[in-house]
């Protein structure tokens, strides 16, 4: 008989959907983009990190939510969704480093200094974040963006006189930063591994935005030279990318936006069209599998390895474990954070 480990994946398939139809109603399933194509033919809900929240907020109305992602995202839809349902993260290792790069000590001494100045500042925290950084902002004014409303947050924060402190991913806040007309010396760049003393901090003065040094590991893999290779290869080729990439592949490419922003722009494109694009692999094969008339291509293989931890077989466990009501762990986030980055996130939802 075979063990659970060595069940090929259409038996896991098989088992997946039968679980799905025993627990009816009672259960939801999300998936990020991210995931595995497998992953995301389970899903109900598919979707980037803005379009997951506002379901979860609004639509999501199982007592089971069963979310594949990293783990942020799990705790997002904790905050959100009603006390009576359950969220359960098939793999709780699964992190994102990018949300690991700005820790709440880190955060609150850079607050302190910043505010020390007299300037006024606003946080916007990325949505990779942990859930004590969002509840930092719900506390102090503030609100969390993701990479398709970044733009709309910071300018909502300079129409409010403040200057945005925004963490933890450099590369999406200096890019949006450029979008809007802000230049790299009107940007001050917090590094938390650095003393202020090495920070050239009286310079801060004149700065529009301050920006923490954290990236994402797999858009930051892109190069320059990425997207040379793509036009000498495919000549007339759209090159399109990820604001989590760096400023240099940014300026090359001919599109920059949110995964959502990428999936629609090359659904709507024609057929016969050809696109490279620069984010992580699994979404590019599903918007490949989508849309065969089209040629697209990843401007390099890069996989999230932590999104790629939850797998078609720990969704199944889940699943077959809430069928058995066997107990399992249930994501929870503090009351009192989830309560401040509940305010954060709603801000979001109603500013942008
Ligand atoms: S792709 Fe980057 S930002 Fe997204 S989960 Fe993976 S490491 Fe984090």
């Amino acid at each position: 008989m075979s063990t659970r480990e060595t069940l090929s994946t259409e038996v896991i398939r098989q088992r997946i959907a039968a679980a799905r139809e025993k627990l009816g109603k009672d259960l939801t399933i999300f998936a990020h983009y991210y995931q595995n194509i497998d992953i995301v033919r389970s899903a109900d809900f598919v979707g980037d990190s803005l379009q997951l929240a506002q379901i979860a907020s609004d639509k999501a109305r199982a007592r089971y939510i069963v979310f594949c992602a990293v783990s942020f995202m799990a705790e997002m839809a904790r905050i959100l969704c009603e006390p009576r349902q359950k969220v359960f993260h098939p793999e709780s290792s699964a992190k994102c480093p990018l949300a690991e790069m700005a820790v709440i000590d880190d955060v609150e001494k850079a607050w302190a200094r910043l505010t020390g100045t007299g300037r006024r500042f606003m946080p916007v925290v990325y949505v990779n974040s942990r859930a004590d950084l969002k509840a930092f902002c719900g506390k102090n004014g503030g609100f969390v963006c993701t990479s398709a409303n970044a733009r709309k947050a910071m300018e909502y924060v300079l129409s409010q006189g403040a200057v945005p402190f925004f963490f933890p991913d450099e590369n999406l806040g200096r890019n949006t930063a450029h979008a809007m007309g802000i230049l790299d010396e009107e940007i001050f760049l917090w590094d938390p591994v650095k003393d202020v003393s090495d920070m050239d901090f009286p310079g801060i003065a004149g700065k529009k935005a301050i920006l923490w040094r954290g990236f994402c590991y797999v858009h930051v893999a892109f190069r320059p030279s990425d997207v040379e290779e793509a036009r000498k290869t495919y000549g007339d080729i759209s090159v399109i990318v990820h604001p989590e990439c760096t400023p240099d592949v940014v300026r090359l490419s001919d599109h920059v936006g949110s995964t959502s922003y990428i999936k629609k722009t090359v659904e709507a494109a024609g057929p016969g069209t050809k696109w490279a694009i620069g984010t992580e692999v699994n979404f590019v094969n599903c918007l490949k599998a989508d849309n065969p008339d089209k040629l697209i291509v990843p401007l390099r293989e890069c996989e999230c390895r932590d999104m790629s931890n939850v797998t078609l077989l720990k969704l199944l466990t889940v699943l077959e474990n809430l069928v058995e009501g066997r107990p399992q762990p249930e994501v929870a986030v503090d009351p009192e954070n989830a309560r401040y980055a509940r305010i954060a996130l709603e801000r979001m939802l109603t500013i942008t």
